[in-house]
C-alpha cells in the first residue's frame, strides 16, 4: 500500500463577496479511500478546488506528500489527478482517441509510452471493449469511468473526484462504487459524495462538512459509535407520526400495514413505545447534522 501523506493545516476560503466557504480545517489523510460527505454546498469542491492548486486558499495551507500547495504547485499537480464534476469531453472522438489526445495534453509526448498508458487505464476502469465507441454515446456511468481513465494517466499517487456518482443511475452508482473502493488499494483517493451509502461502500474514513465547517472526522466506526444508545425505532400511527416528526430527527419512515415504522435518532423518545437498534451510518450522519442544526438554531 502506498502511504501518501496529506496535512492540512487552518485552510480557509472566503469567496470575494463575502461566502465563507471554508472555515479554517485541519486534517491529516493518508491511505485509502478517504470521502468527503456534506449537502451541496458544504464545501466540498472549494476544499478539492484547493488541494488540487486550482483554488488559491484565503488562509492556511496543505502539504501533500511534504509538497507545499500553495510554494509547489507543478510538484502538487505531477502528485495528483484531478476530475472535477463537469468536465469536457470530446463527443465526436472514440474512447481510446479522447484518452490518447488528453496522454498528449499531459505530456506524454512519447507515442508508445501514451499507448501504453491508455490501455492500462482502460484496463483499470473497465473500459477496453468500449475503446471503439464515440465518447457522446457513452451513459454517465460510462463518461464518469472515462473521466476517472483520464485522471489516471498519469498513474498519480493521490486521485481527487468530485461527486462521481451525481446523476446517476443506481446500478451505474454501484458500478463507480466498486471502482473506487477497486482503486483505492494502490493509491489514496479524495472522493466527494452527498450520498451517505456511496461513502459506506466505498471510504476507509471521512470528513463530514456542514457550511464550511467539519463536523467529523475519523472512521465510519467510530462516527456510527457516537449514535449507539441514540438510535430507536418505534411503530406509531400516522396521527402521532406527524407529531413525533415535529420534535425528533427521523432517519426512515416505512409503511407496515396502517401503521408506520419510524426510526429516530435522539437521546430518548417521548411519545412513542420506541426500541433501541443498533445505529446505521445514515443514522450516525444524520444525527450529526440534526445536533449541528439545533446547535446553529439556538445560538
Ligand atoms: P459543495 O461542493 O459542497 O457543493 P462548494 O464548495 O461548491 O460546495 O460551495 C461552497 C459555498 O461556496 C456555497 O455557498 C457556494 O455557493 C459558494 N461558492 C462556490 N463557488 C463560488 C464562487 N466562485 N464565488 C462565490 N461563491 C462560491
Amino acid at each position: 500500500m502506498i502511504a501518501l501523506q496529506i496535512d492540512v493545516t487552518g485552510l480557509s476560503k472566503t469567496y470575494p463577496g463575502g461566502v465563507e466557504a471554508l472555515k479554517p480545517m485541519n486534517l491529516s489523510i493518508s491511505d485509502g479511500v478517504f470521502a468527503l460527505l456534506g449537502p451541496n454546498g458544504s464545501g466540498k469542491t472549494t476544499f478539492m478546488r484547493m488541494l488540487a492548486t486550482l483554488l488559491e486558499p484565503t488562509s492556511g495551507t496543505a502539504t501533500i506528500d511534504g509538497q507545499d500547495i500553495r510554494k509547489g504547485r507543478k510538484q502538487v499537480r505531477r502528485l495528483l489527478g484531478y476530475l472535477p464534476q463537469d468536465f469536457g469531453l470530446y463527443p465526436s472522438l472514440t474512447v481510446e482517441e479522447q484518452l490518447d489526445y488528453m496522454g498528449l495534453l499531459s505530456e506524454m509526448t512519447a507515442p508508445q509510452e501514451r499507448q501504453a498508458a491508455c490501455e492500462r487505464v482502460m484496463e483499470q476502469a473497465n473500459l477496453t471493449s468500449l475503446r471503439k465507441r464515440a465518447v457522446g454515446t457513452l451513459s454517465g456511468g460510462m463518461r464518469q469511468r472515462l473521466g476517472i481513465a483520464q485522471a489516471l494517466l498519469t498513474s498519480p499517487q493521490l486521485l481527487i473526484i468530485d461527486e462521481p456518482t451525481a446523476g446517476l443511475d443506481p446500478e451505474e452508482r454501484i458500478r463507480i462504487r466498486g471502482l473506487l473502493a477497486e482503486l483505492g488499494g494502490d493509491r489514496v483517493i479524495l472522493v466527494s459524495t452527498h450520498i451517505v451509502a456511496d461513502v459506506e461502500a466505498t471510504a476507509d474514513a471521512l470528513v463530514i462538512l456542514r457550511l464550511g465547517e467539519v463536523l467529523f472526522t475519523g472512521t465510519i466506526e467510530e462516527l456510527v459509535n457516537r449514535t449507539r444508545g441514540r438510535a430507536w425505532e418505534a411503530v406509531v400511527t400516522r396521527q402521532r407520526l406527524h407529531e413525533l416528526k415535529e420534535q425528533y430527527v427521523f432517519t426512515a419512515v416505512h409503511r407496515t400495514g396502517g401503521d408506520m415504522r419510524i426510526r429516530i435518532v435522539a437521546a430518548q423518545v417521548a411519545g412513542a413505545d420506541a426500541q433501541e437498534v443498533e445505529p446505521t451510518l445514515e443514522d450516525a450522519y444524520l444525527d450529526i447534522m440534526g445536533l449541528a442544526e439545533s446547535e446553529a438554531a439556538a445560538a
